[in-house]
This record gives structure tokens, sequence and C-alpha cells, in this order.
């Protein structure tokens, strides 16, 4: 069957807007903004898993996680690395990463690391060995997209594999999410999770750029039916150009769209909030 939205699209027909439920958009789903109290906290490497040929997982104990919060899935914590100008004055060297799994009673955190070709960060994670320390700050804090949800679409690329993972871990029993991610061979990822997960594992092919390959994935794929949050991250342009794609294409609510550029091609150290 020719989905109506697919088919408005090959007519050169505007996107249909979201079914309406009850009430307007914004008094339903309320997302909630927390603020945490933030401070340095240094942890200890505890261990060291290499989950996929570019995705490496690692553990921190520290006694200073006992007041550690993050409530939302794509919560970031900065990093912190020795910089390489030996100037008193020199800036400290700060990259953004993801709490992927935090366990309060045991004090560990996992932050998981896509390593590319070179930067502070990767260089550092690539070389870590047990016993190293780390010093992290924040999160500063959370904005917490509820559960309550009919179904939920995550977008990405590895950078954003971490923060999806811990999404699909977390969502409640049965809620449909499908998640796209576009990453070199190899790096899918197995997840637990209660939620009934569909994953599309999109192996970058080279010949395409990331937002051609994601989109061409999701014109595959109907909106589902019912109140829905799609959430993208990914190199900067490619976040902008797929939160288009959903919004003005897919005619999907802005309000339920959530996009953010995680890095940014030939630039170091890019976090950009995408909006209109
Ligand atoms: C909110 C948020 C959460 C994030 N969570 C995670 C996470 O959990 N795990 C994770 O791995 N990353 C995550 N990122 C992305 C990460 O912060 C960036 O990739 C960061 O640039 C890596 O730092 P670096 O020192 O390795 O490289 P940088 O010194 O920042 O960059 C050096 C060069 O590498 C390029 N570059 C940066 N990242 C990539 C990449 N992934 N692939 C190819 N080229 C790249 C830059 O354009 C630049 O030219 C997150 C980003 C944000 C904003």
């Amino acid at each position: 069957m020719v989905r109506v939205d697919i088919l408005r699209r090959r007519l050169g027909l505007a996107a249909l807007p979201p079914a309406p439920s009850s009430g307007p958009v914004m008094q339903r789903h309320q997302i909630t903004r927390l603020r945490h109290e933030t401070r340095k906290r240094t942890l200890t490497l505890s261990s060291i898993e290499q989950l996929s040929p570019h995705m490496r997982r690692l553990g921190f104990t520290s006694t200073d996680l006992g007041d550690f919060a993050s409530a939302a899935h794509d919560d970031h914590i900065k990093l912190f690395f020795p910089s390489a100008d030996s100037a008193e004055d020199a800036k400290p060297c700060m990259r953004d990463f993801t709490p992927r799994r935090f366990d309060a009673d045991r004090g560990t955190l996992a932050i998981d690391f896509a390593l590319h070709e070179a930067g502070p960060a990767t260089t550092w994670a690539a070389a870590a060995r047990i016993g190293d320390t780390l010093e992290i700050g924040g999160p500063r804090g959370s904005a917490v997209v509820p559960d309550d949800f009919d179904w939920y679409w995550l977008i990405g690329d590895e950078t954003a594999l971490p923060a999806i993972g811990r999404r699909v871990e977390e969502l409640r029993r049965g809620v449909p999410v499908a998640t796209f991610v576009v990453a070199g061979p190899g790096e899918s990822q197995q997840l637990t999770t209660q939620a009934a997960w569909t994953a599309h594992w999109i192996a970058r092919d080279g010949s395409s750029d990331d937002a051609a390959q994601l989109r061409a994935a999701l014109d595959d794929c109907p909106l589902p039916p019912g109140d829905g949050f799609v959430w993208i991250a990914a190199e900067a342009s490619v976040a902008r150009r797929l939160r288009t794609y959903i919004v003005e294409e897919r005619g999907h609510a802005r309000e339920w769209t959530k996009a953010a550029g995680y890095w940014k091609r030939g630039q170091a150290d890019a976090h950009e909030k995408i909006e209109d």
C-alpha cells in the first residue's frame, strides 16, 4: 500500500499536518527542563570494551559520581583533555560527550567514543589505559522528552549512537521506536530493550553523503500513526538537512522534532542546536 504522505510528495502536494489529537500540541507531551549543579569530577578508567571497529566504550568509576545526575538520553558532559598549548593561560581543551550508562549505586559511568581520524578526544580514548584519569563537567541540564509518545524515530551517525542506544534501552515496554543510523561497516550494535525496536543500520557507502543515505532509508518508511517524536543528531549540515526533510517534506510537527549538530566538518569542538 502506498502511504498518503509518500503519495502526496510524489504528486508535489504539501505534506499534511499531523493528525489532531486532543488539545493543542504544546499541552501534550510536555518537555521538562532540569538544571543540575555543575562541578568538575575526576574519574578513573576501569574498563575498556571495543564494541565495534570504531566504537570504544570506556567505563569509569569515581566516588565523585555519588551526586552525578543525568535525566535525559541526550544530556552531554564536558570532557577535559590536556591542552597541546603549554602557555599558562592556554584554554582547557573540552569536548562534548554523552553519559551513555550511569549506575549511581556502583558509582560507574560509561562513555562511548566514536573513534575518527584525529582530535584530542579520539587520541585520548584510543590510547587510554586502565587507571588513567579523566576530568568531566556537567551535565548542566537535561531536557526530558517524556516517554508518553505513541512512537519515536531516532536518527543519526556514530556520534549520536550513544544517545540513541541509551534512549532505546530506556523507553517503556512495547512502544515503537525506529532507529536510523548511518555508520561505517560493522558498526551496528545489539541493544537490550523492552520497547518495540526496529533498527535500520545504514552502511556508509562513500558514494553519497550521510544525509542522502539516511533520507533514502527514511523515504521507505511511513510515519507511524499517532503522536511521535523525531530526534536527529549528526554532522551539523546533515542534521540540518534531515530536520528540514522531516518537518517540511514529511510534515512532522516541528515541536516534536529535535535536531542537533554533534560535530562540524572541518571544525573542532562544534555543537549546534538546529532550529528554524
Ligand atoms: C551533545 C553532544 C554529545 C556527543 N556525544 C558523543 C558521544 O557520546 N560519543 C562520541 O563519539 N561523540 C559524541 N559527540 C561528538 C563529539 O563531541 C565530536 O565528534 C568531537 O568533535 C570529537 O572530538 P575530537 O577531539 O575527537 O575531535 P575535534 O578536535 O573536535 O575535531 C577534529 C577534526 O575532526 C572532525 N571530526 C569530529 N568528529 C568527527 C567524527 N565523528 N567523524 C569524522 N570527523 C570528525 C572535525 O570536523 C575536525 O575537523 C557529541 C557531541 C555533542 C554536541
